[in-house]
């Protein structure tokens, strides 16, 4: 593996960084403080990807063809890092550029391309997905959601629950049941909802860490035409296993981490506080795990910048990464408590807050142990 960035990596970051030093308010932290699904949030995000569209930065990594220039799956994941140590000023779209357009290229039909890519590609599109329900999360396959054929439509019945950003999404990427029971993989399909059709009720979820972030939806009885299913019937499966395999990879959250970890260690300095081993050592593990989770989300990116089959460090990185998040959060927490409340800490308050997701959000963290524990490991399975 080569660690060095070449000319035009470096150039490209340079690039990525000058525009954020341009575009984004001092205070942004303030704004992002609020939660990605947050309605302040939310609205920042469509005013500050339409610049970054125009600036050739919000899907450099697409092709042409939709907006993008062909960029380099290094470039995608520079992107994405510099975003993240910002606070990810793209609010709910990172969703769009990452996997929701690419999904959609690759998988839609002309008149879905035609619809959906380019709102994304000029950063107007707002989406949510559709995937957990009350007992489906982990275990995916067992949702119960039903898509009913009536003739030239679907009729959709049944409810989702933690959909991020579905308060203010236009559009939702829907798993359904169109056959089988639940636990069956092969009867499920993918619906691209809009989310104004007659019969979806959204229920926003009271919760810890941000305003607007998570939410029921209720589907009774909502019609959508056989043109919104996306790829065949029962083609969700691998559609999606596809589509999540590169983004779960690739949120490099120990950016924002490791920024927050910088100010704590600043603030501790001010305050005269920053002398002992104890404090020393704990920043020092701190920093430490935020380097392991960026060492190892490159081994997989890497892997996938060669075209390579992602195995199991993806999940390894996955680990590092919610680990990193732990340890940044558990070490403001002790040394800093009194800035975890007020208004004058807003990063050390969303980063606390984006590390209790961390482990459950994009797929639990016990799942990701079983799976190294398994397939990299080969432990024998307990009784
Ligand atoms: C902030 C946030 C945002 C989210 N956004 C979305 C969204 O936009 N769209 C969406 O569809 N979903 C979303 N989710 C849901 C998320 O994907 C699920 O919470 C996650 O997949 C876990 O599913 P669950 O909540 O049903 O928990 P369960 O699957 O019921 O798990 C409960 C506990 O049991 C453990 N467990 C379960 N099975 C195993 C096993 N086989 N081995 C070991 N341990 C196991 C889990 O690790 C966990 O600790 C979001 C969740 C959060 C917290």
């Amino acid at each position: 593996m080569e660690f060095g960035w070449t000319d035009r990596e470096r150039a490209f970051r340079a690039r990525v960084r000058d525009f954020l030093h341009r575009e984004l308010p001092a205070d942004f932290d303030r704004i992002a403080r609020h939660g990605p699904g947050s309605r302040e949030q939310t609205e920042f995000s469509l005013d500050f990807c339409p610049k970054l569209a125009e600036a050739g930065l919000l899907v450099p990594h697409w092709p042409a063809e939709w907006g993008g220039h062909d960029g380099t799956v290094w470039e995608h994941f520079i992107l994405g890092e510099e975003m993240w140590a910002a606070g990810e000023p793209r609010g709910a779209q990172y969703m769009n550029v990452n996997w929701i357009g690419p999904t959609i290229m690759r998988y839609g039909s002309e008149e879905q391309r035609q619809r959906y890519i380019p709102p994304m590609a000029a950063g107007k599109a707002i989406w949510c997905q559709g995937f957990s329900e009350p007992n489906a999360g982990s275990d995916l396959a067992a949702l119960r959601t039903r898509a009913e054929r009536d003739g030239d439509h679907y009729v959709i019945n049944g409810s989702k629950i933690w959909t991020s950003y579905a308060g203010l999404a236009d559009t939702c990427f829907l798993l359904a049941r169109t056959s089988g029971k639940p636990g069956d993989r092969s009867g499920i399909a993918i619906l691209l909802v809009p989310m104004d059709t007659p019969g979806i009720d959204v229920r926003p979820i009271p919760s810890l860490i941000g305003h607007g972030d998570i939410h029921e939806v209720f589907f009774t009885d909502v019609r959508v035409p056989v043109t919104a299913r996306l790829g065949e019937e029962g083609a969700a499966w691998s559609i999606i296993t596809y589509s999540l395999a590169n983004e779960r990879v690739g949120i490099p959250r120990y950016e924002l981490s490791a920024r927050a970890l910088d100010g704590m260690v600043r603030e501790l300095k001010a305050r005269g506080e920053f002398g002992g081993d104890h404090v020393r050592q704990r920043a020092g593990r701190a920093a430490a795990a935020c380097e392991a989770a960026r060492m190892l989300v490159y081994r997989a990116v890497d892997t996938r910048a060669r075209g390579q089959k992602l195995g199991t460090e993806a999940n390894i990185a996955r680990i590092a990464v919610i680990k990193a998040d732990a340890a940044v959060s558990d070490f403001g927490l002790d040394f800093l408590p009194d800035t975890y409340s007020g208004e004058d800490h807003p990063l050390n308050l969303a980063h606390h807050e984006r590390a209790i997701v961390a482990g459950i959000a994009a797929g639990a963290a016990e799942i990701q142990l079983e799976i190294v524990a398994r397939r990299h490991l080969e432990l024998p399975r307990g009784a």
